[in-house]
């Protein structure tokens, strides 16, 4: 985003006039800030063999499935209607890889028929998945290395208690399924969470891999998950992927030469590639002055974008309609019948209604976790490339809300 003769414009189309175009309450997202994030892996770690699998329930819109496609990037999907949307977009299905948790063996089936790569992340679905498949279909092994990332506890995955991965712990139990089925162990995972903020807990992690990926001797790739971390404000931490590819490129390709092979390093990278390249763009409906605080209540709330309230993060609010205005402190809220606080005291230049304003960070987990909640419709989305504006998904109707709902007729 850029603020150009007192206008703030994305990919250089005037925010203002995108709201006015396509109504409000509106996503944007940039293509040139995703090929940028992909292109800063991809650079960081060209000295070895890297496969970026974009990690699409951040954003599934089906045009940001095919721009990573086209930049070469393979999927990481959870579920098998991600799978089917990968597969839609045109993606092999050899570079999906489906990474499920928790689900029955059924869709793990489903998957199998789809033809895509599978991460297998627990015993009883290892010992069934061998049973059935032996080394017929090969299985990449999700570990739990139990090494913690910082930040949220909703989003760390790597401790004790997780439901996620197989415990290092459980290996011999692993080799032994692996081993009387015949199984054929291409990739050893790990996705530890999603704020790991240093590299020092990063390259721990990555030595348990190292060391449980020694074990197995058929592997093709190594799956680091994702982690990097991206700013949400300007004094935020953030992943160092420049000094990260440098450490962990020497580290990996160590490792591939004591293993007697070359191996590929794999990213699923989510957040990191579109969260900075989207952007949501709300209406003020009333200012309202209570006691304590100014309130700006906008024509959005938690149905549309609940990350402030679901993860308490930080998202930046900027009145785009007034660039430059002397600033007061609001406190931002929607309008559904909830607390749903997009940010206390926050300093934004003077708001009147009818202003827009434009909350940044806005691609990963923002439209992905929108409802219906109060019966309101979702917003559209719309995709800036190359200086052009495509609607990507057009906002709901009432015909949307009563699409699946059958009306009987004895009442
Ligand atoms: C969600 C998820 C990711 C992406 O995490 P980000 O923090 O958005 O980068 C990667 N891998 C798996 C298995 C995931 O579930």
């Amino acid at each position: 985003m850029e603020l150009k003769k007192n206008l703030y414009t994305i990919g250089g189309i005037p925010v203002i006039g995108l709201a006015q175009k396509h109504g409000s309450p509106l996503y944007i997202y940039d293509t040139a800030v995703m090929i940028r994030q992909y292109e800063r892996i991809t650079s960081a770690f060209s000295g070895t063999r890297l496969r970026i699998n974009y990690a699409c329930k951040a954003l599934t819109n089906i045009n940001v499935l095919k721009l990573f496609r086209g930049l070469g990037s393979g999927l990481d999907a959870v579920s098998v209607q991600e799978v089917e949307l990968g597969l839609k977009a045109g993606f092999e299905p050899r570079d999906i890889l489906y990474t499920p948790n928790c689900v029955s063996i059924e869709e793990i089936e489903e998957a199998v028929e789809l033809g895509v790569r599978i991460n297998i992340d627990n015993i009883a679905i290892l010992e069934e998945f061998g049973v059935k498949y032996g080394a017929r279909i090969p299985v990449c092994v999700r570990i739990n290395p139990h090494v913690l990332g910082g930040g949220n506890n909703k989003i760390s995955t790597g401790h004790i208690d997780s439901k996620f991965g197989i415990s290092i712990y459980q290996m011999p139990h692993v080799h032994r399924i692996v081993e009387t089925n015949k199984m054929k162990v291409e990739g050893i995972h790990m996705h530890t969470g999603s704020d790991i903020l240093d590299m020092e807990t990063f390259l721990r992690a990555s030595e348990v891999m190292f060391g449980t990926a020694k074990e197995f001797k058929e592997l093709d790739y190594v799956d680091f998950g994702s982690g990097f971390k991206v700013p949400y404000k300007a004094d935020d931490v953030s992943t160092d992927v420049e000094s990260m590819g440098k450490d962990l490129t020497k580290r990996f390709n160590l490792f591939c030469k004591e293993y007697g092979k070359e191996l590929t390093l794999i990213f699923e990278p989510g957040k990191f590639l579109v969260s900075e390249a989207g952007y949501f763009v709300a209406r003020v409906n009333v200012i309202k002055q209570t006691t304590s605080t100014v309130f700006a209540g906008l024509d959005t709330g938690l149905n549309h974008f609940i990350r402030p309230m679901f993860y308490e993060a930080y998202h930046e609010i900027i009145n785009v309609s007034k660039p430059g205005g002397k600033t007061r402190i609001y406190t931002v809220v929607g309008y559904i019948c909830e607390t749903d606080t997009f940010g206390w005291n926050r300093k934004i230049s003077e708001a009147t209604e009818g202003d827009y304003l434009l909350f940044r960070n806005a691609g990963a987990y923002c439209y992905a976790m929108s409802s219906n909640y109060n019966s309101r419709f979702r917003p559209a989305e719309v995709l800036v490339h190359k200086g052009v504006d495509h609607l990507i998904r057009k906002r709901e109707e009432m015909e949307d809300l009563l699409r699946n709902q059958l009306e009987i007729d004895t009442l």
